[in-house]
Parts: structure tokens; sequence; C-alpha cells
């Protein structure tokens, strides 16, 4: 007898009915992902790590390829801050590619050109955030410094202080209350101005022989310490691309452990499950492509961001080294047409404390799964991607087939406020795109939360998608 249709749509929390070694492979899933997360603040340390977890299952860089057969695993970096992998697939490419495609930066505060400024015995960085934050909550917080800095002789030098436990860590003042008064009757989003987020980075004078009527005495003291550790100058944060994150490590929330906080959840939540779907594949039917772009936060642009069309050539050479190694622009397009993407970004979760911004009816809940999102957007849905019926029924399709939980939701109710992913860059190729990815409390925030389950069979999603479109 063909199964009963339910004839209520339910969702319900997958704990719930969640067997013991279900949970279990739930709970080190998570585990690997803390690990991974903790090693991966930026996008420059998600890719590096990326790539050297790609590297040892076999995945060789592109370039040193010269023709392509099912099965083979390549990849290519992106300017070091993105990056595409692929698993050659069985079918010809006309069938399309397969795509998962997350972003690897997330929100932050980074250096500006000419950062260090002294003022009253302190020494500070002066900052410019990136991409959308509450900024007050970045004050009084630890903050940790990573990235990188060149030299004008082209020296690449990297910096990373704030992780270890014995390393100092960085910090933003904010106003004791006793003093907070005026400060207090200000808007949130006026009592820390961005020009306001200056990070303490030391207070000693410089005391060296000779030196002792340095004009900033105490600014001396950093830029010799930089330039005694790294070899730089004052002229050199020009070229720095360096970020200021918080210095905390990923934790597991509740007595229960239900939950994860940490930094950056924010795409690298729904990167690390479609980087590990990609891993799982070794000769799947239809190519599968794993897109892990950086600028999201900020538009996707620039050479590194999902509009650039360095992702496009890897896919054209994918098409070329499968084929006679030429590419015929047309035979191109129709194979990016033919290609089917889930945008695997985040989304809110239903927060009970703020449940005034949200239609409980079309939320995602913690813990019940992938939230799929037919569209994002804001006010009237403007700038979204939308996925058309047919490929939604697709998805839950697969999804039914393979056991695989899911929900679904706007971001927020309407008029509340809104957001975009990569997915409308990418639905203009033609190709077929929906919004897939684990539901985040506390979004933007230097330390945010989501729930293993959640993060757990998001992965399993990702999988089926790949392995059954
Ligand atoms: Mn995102
Ligand atoms: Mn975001």
């Amino acid at each position: 007898m063909a199964k009963e249709k339910k004839l209520f749509a339910e969702y319900n929390n997958l704990y719930k009915d969640i067997g013991k070694d279900e949970l279990e492979a739930c709970m080190n899933f998570a585990e690997e992902y803390k690990t991974f997360l903790d090693i991966s603040k930026t996008e420059r340390e998600f890719v590096k790590n990326a790539i050297e977890a790609a590297e040892d299952i076999g995945f060789k860089d592109i370039s040193k390829k010269k023709s392509l057969k099912a099965g083979d695993k390549v990849y290519q970096s992106i300017k070091d801050k993105g990056l595409v992998l692929a698993v050659v697939g069985k079918r010809p490419l006309t069938d399309g590619f397969n795509i998962l495609g997350a972003h690897v930066d997330s929100p932050r505060l980074d250096l500006k050109p000419n950062p260090i400024y002294e003022d009253t015995e302190a020494v500070y960085f002066k900052t410019h955030y990136y991409g959308g934050i509450k900024k007050y909550q970045w004050t009084t917080i630890p903050l940790a410094i990573h990235g990188v800095i060149y030299t004008t002789d082209g020296v690449k030098h990297e910096i990373t202080v704030g992780e270890k436990e014995d390393d100092p860590i960085f910090y933003i003042t904010d106003l004791l209350p006793h003093l907070g008064n005026e400060q207090m009757k200000k808007t949130a989003n006026e009592f820390i101005p961005g020009e306001d987020l200056n990070v303490v980075i030391g207070g000693m004078p410089l005391k060296a022989k000779g030196k002792e009527n340095e004009k900033e005495p105490y600014k001396a003291f950093i830029l010799k310490y930089l330039n005694d550790n790294y070899g730089i100058c004052e002229k050199d944060f020009v070229t720095g691309e360096l970020e200021i994150v918080p210095a905390a490590k990923a934790r597991d929330v509740g007595f229960d452990r239900a939950f994860i906080a940490g930094y950056g959840h924010d795409d690298r939540v729904c990167a690390y499950p479609a980087l590990m779907a990609t891993f799982a594949q070794e000769k799947p039917n239809k190519t599968c492509i794993c897109m892990l772009t950086d600028k999201e936060e900020i538009g996707s642009y620039a050479n590194s961001g999902a509009q650039s069309v360095l992702y496009e050539n890897f896919l054209m050479e994918i098409l070329a080294k499968t084929g006679d190694g030429s590419v015929d622009i047309l035979k191109f397009r129709k194979v990016i047409a033919a290609s089917k993407m889930l945008s695997t970004d985040v989304s809110n979760a239903y927060d009970p404390k703020y449940s005034s911004v949200s239609d409980p009816k079309n939320s995602a809940y913690m813990s019940h799964g992938l939230k799929l999102e037919k569209y994002v957007g804001a006010r009237g849905k403007s700038g979204t991607n939308e996925a058309t019926g047919d490929f939604v029924a697709e998805i839950t399709g697969i999804f039914e087939k393979n056991s695989i939980p899911w929900q679904t939701g706007e971001l927020g109710k309407v008029d509340a406020g809104g957001g975009g992913t990569i997915s409308a860059y990418m639905a203009k190729f033609g190709m077929s795109v929906i919004d897939a990815g684990v539901p985040v409390w506390s979004m933007h925030a230097p330390y945010e939360m989501i729930s293993k389950i959640d993060l757990y069979y998001t992965y399993l999603a990702y999988k089926a998608f790949i392995e059954n479109i």
C-alpha cells in the first residue's frame, strides 16, 4: 500500500526522534566542525585549511592537470581568499554541474590602511568594520588579530596573535555606566560610532638609548616590536589584510550540549558541511562543484567574490579539460544553465525573545534541520533570486526519498528587514538555485549560535543533493 500522505505540514525538533547511533554521529561531526572553525577564523585561513584537507585526499590544483576524467578531483584557489573544488562525474557535462556554494568571509573589523596612533600614553589600531555588525557588541570582549602584511620586497608576513593560551589579546574600551548617562540616551546604532572602534594594542614607552625623546614613545615601542618580530614598518600597513576577530574558541552551549556558540558560523557552518559532502564523493554521476566564496558580507564584489569571473573560469577549464581542450562559449553557457545549485548560506532561526520580527508560520526553528528559502531579499522581495516551484519540488523530493528533514521560512516577517546571499549572482547564468542553510541565533554577532543537529542534517542534505539531483 502506498504511504499515506500527511495532510498537515509538520516540522519537528529533530532531537526528539534521533536514534543513539545517529546522535553520536551528529556529536562527532560537531566536534570536527568546531576544530575546523577554531583554526579558520578568516577567509584566508579557511581556504588554506580546506586546500590542505583536500590535498590529503587526492585533490590536485587544476593547473597541474592536462586533462580530466571521471573521478578526478581538482581545485583552484581564488586569490587565496576563495576556493572552488570539483569531483569530475561520469555523465557528460551537458547534464550540468551540481553545485554547493557557500561563503567563507565573516563580519569583523579590518585595520585601516594607516591604523596605528598614540593617544594619552596608549597605542591603538584604527579599524573599519566589515559587513553588517552591531558595533557595540565588539567592545570589551577579547579580540585577536589574524592576517597578512607585505613588505615592498614582496615578502608575505603572517600575523596571528590572541589565539594561544599565553598570547596577549586586544581590546576595545567602553564607557563605565557611572558616566554613561549621555551615552545611554543614544540609540544602539549611535552609541559606539564606527570611528570609535579603536583597538588597544599597547601602553609602554620606548626607552632605547637615544630614543628617549621620541615624539610618540608609546607608538615607537609598538613600531619597534612589530619591526623586530615581523620585519614590518608603519608604511607597510597599507598592504595589510589584517582582521580583528573575537579571540574566543567555539564552545558547546547548554548542559545537554545541544548547541555551539562560535565566531563566524555565518557562513562556515554551511561551508564546512558543503566541503565535507564534496570530499565524500569518489566517482559521482554528475560533476560536483563546491564554491567557497569571499566578500559575500559586502556584496560579493572584488576578484575573490562570487561575482568574479574566476569561479566561472574554473568551470570553463573543467569543460575544456574533460573535452579536447577547447571551449565553445555557447556550449559552456548551456552547461552552466543546465546546472543546479544549493546556495548554502545561513539564515535566521526564530528567537522567542525577538518574536516580533518574525512570522512564526514562516520561520525556521533551531534543531528543526536545514532551512530551505525560496527567496531572500527585503521589502517586497527586492534584490533576490527566487527558486521556481518545479526546482523546489525536485529538491524536496530528493530529501523525502533520502529521509532528510528540512524546514522552510523567510528571513523575518514582511517589511521587518531582509538580506541577500550569492544565489542571485549564480542564477543569472540560468542555473536553478535555491538558498539552503543552517538556522542561526544572534547572526552577525561576534559569537553566534547554531544547533548541532541542524549542522549534521545539513551535511546529509548537501550530500543527498549532489549525489541525486
Ligand atoms: Mn551568509
Ligand atoms: Mn552574513
